[in-house]
């Protein structure tokens, strides 16, 4: 497990202590630093020039060769290990059934997310290539060999999807649809399905459409706050990052125009600030928009200019995944729940043995995402640990235990009083 687990820190620590949600006050991101010239815009490793040698390893105390999108990708340490090109073990799962690729550049991402590893505040310590993403290393891999392996038997493939994630880059679009061509002449995407998380910023309608037309098959917006004063605050002009709720709003309502309705999404993170209240009523928008919601557990990403915040306390975090599960598969609304004057979830709208069976079958407990092939429930999205230690696990890359049902019960307090 190890292999993939990101080092303890002290932020990993505070999120040990028991609170019972994040308030909007307590969840304020440090200012960034200024990066000095010579690390800007990856400047030393275009000067370095260094030839890259088929996979790269982060970190592995070589510098980080030249390398970028079209031709590299960087994939989870999940992907690399379900594809065979690392070798490893993760806690209660054998594989991934998500192909997370990632566009590369030397200079990175050009936004400054507040939780994010890959934000361009980091380019002043660490190289584009070595930078953690959701607590775990991506190694950087040519796309014609990821190609190669998973186009010898797509039918067989572990992998039920595969999703190819942008960043603030010039060249995202254009590479996105290089990468996205280069698969589907070689892959079928009704073997393998392919999903898109935008980034809006640098995109057009017509960049939306391009996608779809070249075989995309789910298109998702990674919108991650869930309302327009934490996204100001994490991912715009509060940390000198360029993007805008509004400009994500207009994509995702473009991807809803051309994908068609469960067909689009928008990833979101609980726990920087809003309350359960307002992100269920997000996630409620977008069912109604005719999309779903795809959840991350807040977590202290190290190096993150939030590493030193509480990761969502599990309490919070229970009771969002349980209510968002309501409202985007059992057809529950959020005006059937009640919630208490700090926005908490106090009832989930319906009967008690409802709400049992519903919990008892897990799934609501499960990394959120884009769909596979076992249920339209049961994301192939697995994203394991993406968002948490596996000694304290947010979403369940796996089908929770027994053992596991029971800590989720304690974590949601139920018996939970209901209508
Ligand atoms: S745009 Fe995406 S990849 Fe770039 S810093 Fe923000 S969250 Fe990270």
């Amino acid at each position: 497990m190890s292999c993939i687990e990101q080092k303890t820190n002290p932020a990993a620590a505070n999120s040990e202590r028991r609170h019972d949600y994040n308030p909007f006050e307590a969840m304020a991101p440090r200012a960034p630093l200024k990066t000095p010239a010579e690390r800007r815009n990856g400047r030393h490793v275009k000067a370095n020039d260094i030839r890259p040698q088929g996979v790269y390893l982060p970190n592995n105390n070589i510098l980080a060769p030249h390398m970028q999108s079209p031709e590299y990708v960087q994939l989870s340490t999940a992907a690399a290990i379900t594809l065979g090109i690392m070798s490893g073990r993760m806690y209660g799962c054998e594989c991934t059934r998500c192909l997370n690729l990632l566009l590369t550049y030397p200079e990175g991402c050009r936004a400054n997310c507040a939780y994010c590893g890959l934000a361009r505040h980091r380019e002043a310590d660490r190289d584009y290539a070595d930078r953690n993403f959701i607590r775990v290393d991506w190694p950087a891999v040519p796309m014609a060999e990821i190609i190669d392996i998973v186009a010898e038997n797509p039918a067989q493939s572990p992998f039920h999807r595969m999703c190819i994630s942008m960043i603030t880059h010039p060249r995202s679009e254009e590479d996105t649809f290089t990468v996205l061509k280069q698969w589907t002449e070689r892959i079928d995407p009704d073997a393998i399905p392919v999903s898109i998380l935008s980034n809006p910023t640098t995109m057009t309608r017509e960049d939306v459409q391009r996608t779809r037309d070249l075989g995309a098959d789910i298109f998702t917006v990674a919108l991650d706050a869930a309302t327009p004063e934490v996204f100001d605050r994490t991912r715009g002009k509060g940390v000198q990052s360029p993007h805008k709720w509004s400009k994500y709003w207009e994509i995702l309502e473009d991807a809803r125009d051309i994908f068609g309705s469960q067909k689009f999404g928008a990833h979101i993170i609980v726990g920087m600030g809003e309350t359960e209240y307002e992100v269920l009523h997000l996630v409620q928008e977008l069912v109604d928009l005719g999309g779903h919601s795809h959840m991350f557990c807040f977590f202290p990403e190290q190096g993150s200019l939030m590493d030193h915040l509480p990761a969502t306390p599990r309490d919070q975090w229970r009771r969002v995944q349980l209510a968002r599960y309501l409202i985007d598969y059992r057809g529950v609304r959020v005006d059937q729940m009640r919630f208490d004057d700090l926005g908490r979830v106090k009832s989930y709208g319906i009967a008690a043995a409802e709400l049992s069976d519903v919990i008892d079958e897990g799934i609501a407990f499960r990394t959120s995402g884009c769909p596979g092939k076992f249920r339209t429930d049961i994301s192939a999205c697995d994203r394991p640990y993406g968002d948490s230690p596996p000694s304290d696990i947010a979403s369940y890359p796996f089908p929770p235990q027994k053992k596991d049902m029971k800590k989720i019960r304690r974590q949601l307090d139920i018996p939970v009083r209901v209508e």
